[in-house]
């Protein structure tokens, strides 16, 4: 359970990925770059109890010309896309209730 989102759902606020500094692709292949700009994606968030909104902040990469984002890792959650995520906990709770429906309607 990610009591962090928990607790911001409770209080209806976005949670928020910050942008990163860096672009980890150009960093691992060593090239000279810097970040630029804040794009914000606005999405969802969900686990196990519910839904909470999310703020995903980006930057734009000068090297590769990428919109660069944390992947979430750090903060516990899954990014399945820009605009949707969902705690660990919970995409593993999905997947279950799933292969539970598939079972029912065969
Ligand atoms: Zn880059």
């Amino acid at each position: 359970m990610n009591a962090a989102v928990f607790q911001l759902a409770v209080i209806d606020q976005p949670f928020v990925v910050p942008a990163p500094r860096i672009c980890d692709g150009c960093t691992r292949r060593k090239k000279a770059h810097t970040v630029s700009g804040n794009y914000v994606r606005n999405g969802t968030i969900a686990f196990t109890r519910g839904f909470c909104a999310l703020s995903v902040h980006m930057v734009k990469c000068s090297s590769c010309k990428k919109l660069v984002a944390r992947d979430g890792r750090e903060h516990h959650i899954v990014l399945l896309s820009w605009t949707t995520a969902g705690t660990a906990v919970w995409v593993r709770s999905m997947a279950n209730m799933a292969s539970l429906r598939m079972a029912l309607t065969t």
